[in-house]
């Protein structure tokens, strides 16, 4: 049994201004890799640009990272943090941006390399990363993972290396510009990283702390949840209150370090599928295939599955399921592509190799099945 958590972590309003000291403390030259819009309009990006600018350190924004990262993208970025010599990484962002921002951290301390090591077994380390989250749900600020769109293969997968951010400095007010798709989106991203984590041939005792505490904290933000599902005309913000949106980022941070002991199972092979083809967002792609799991897996031990319901507060799987479709509502694709996806994850070793049962062809096409509606 191994615990490793090494990213210092601070959830607290206005963190990156109180904690000003430590983030300059990682280098002179900041390389900021951020989205397109939003780290503009939450103020992500000029609390952190405030404190370089303060000390005078230079910097260097990328903001053209985008959803679901490819590898080109980094690529491009790479280039641009080679020319400014940078020495350390900010990531501000959502997932998309934190991952982007720890694979680009690799090749700058790498300048031998090119892309094509980001999923080759070298021995590689990184420059620093911080991180600055501004979506609840992915826990990239606490995880050493960073999933890439890989269009030569059509699909999305975590590079070779473990990058764990030195620092993560997290600030719910971020959220209050998010949309009530963008939370519902998120916020499943981080319960199906508690469920994924639970259910996990890697599952421990140390494990449990994050993973089950991480589904008790989701149980309470369910109904600020259900209060966005059930009024989508209504601006979250007016609905939800500043405990809420810390609550959310404290849950997105507990399922962060319980993947991070973990990584992810086979909901999440499943998603990159559907998000890669019919472009569902990753945390709605993730979350339909949760109850159709949690079915297969109490055929093998029912036991962890009513731990699971019952910390969340259900009664079973399909009252389960019904409110993650009303959270999420539905996805559908041509029949054909059920048998295609469950192909797909029968080739992948490493993601079956998750799950702590032996799993067949015909079980992956049932989970399939029973989540998503066909064309
Ligand atoms: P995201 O792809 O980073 O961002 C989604 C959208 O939300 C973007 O349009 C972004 O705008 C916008 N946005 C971000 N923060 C916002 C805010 N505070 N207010 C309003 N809009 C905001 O979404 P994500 O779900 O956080 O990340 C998904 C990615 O993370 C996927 O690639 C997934 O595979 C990966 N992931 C990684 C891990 C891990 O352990 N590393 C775990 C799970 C998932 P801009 O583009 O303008 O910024
Ligand atoms: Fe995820």
């Amino acid at each position: 049994m191994q615990f490793f958590a090494p990213t210092h972590v601070y959830l607290e309003n206005d963190c990156v201004r109180s904690h000003k000291e430590e983030l300059l403390s990682f280098g002179g030259r900041a390389f900021i890799v951020t989205g397109k819009h939003s780290s503009r309009s939450n103020g992500s990006l000029a609390d952190v640009l405030a404190v370089l600018e303060e000390d005078g350190v230079p910097y260097l924004i990328y903001d053209e990272i985008e959803e679901n990262p490819s590898v080109e993208t980094v690529a491009a970025a790479t280039e641009k943090g080679r020319e400014f010599q940078a020495d350390f990484v900010i990531g501000i962002g959502g997932g998309s941006p934190l991952d982007a921002a720890k694979a680009i951290a690799l090749l700058l301390a790498n300048p031998q390399e090119d892309a094509s090591c980001l999923y080759e077994p070298k021995k590689l380390s990184a420059l620093p990363v911080v991180a600055v989250p501004t979506t609840c749900g992915t826990g990239s600020e606490v995880t050493p993972n960073a999933v890439l769109t890989r269009h030569a293969f059509k699909t999305k997968k975590s590079i070779s290396y473990n990058i764990y951010p030195k620092l993560a400095l997290v600030d719910g007010k971020y959220l209050a510009s998010a949309s009530g798709r963008l939370l519902i989106h998120t916020a499943v991203d981080a319960l199906a990283h508690c469920v994924e984590s639970r259910l996990h041939v890697k599952a421990n005792v140390y494990n449990h702390m994050f993973s089950e505490y991480g589904l008790a904290l989701w149980h309470k933000i369910i109904p600020a949840l259900t209060r966005i599902a059930d009024h989508p005309e209504t601006a979250p913000k007016e609905l939800l209150t500043d405990a809420d949106y810390e609550t959310l980022m404290l849950a997105s941070t507990v399922a962060g370090m319980a993947i991070a002991q973990t990584t992810t199972s086979l909901p999440h092979a499943l998603s990159y599928e559907i998000t890669y083809n019919h472009g569902i967002p990753h945390g709605k792609a993730c979350g339909i295939f949760l109850a159709a799991y949690m079915d297969e897996y109490a055929k093998n031990q029912p036991e962890d599955v009513d731990r699971v319901l019952s910390l969340l507060g259900f009664r079973s799987t399909e009252e389960f399921g019904a409110f993650l479709r009303h959270l999420l509502g539905t996805v559908a694709v041509p029949a054909a592509d059920i048998a295609l996806y469950a192909d797909n994850i029968m080739a992948n070793a490493s993601k079956l190799a998750t799950y702590p049962f032996p799993i067949d062809r015909d079980a992956i096409a049932g989970i399939l099945a029973q989540s998503l509606e066909t064309e």
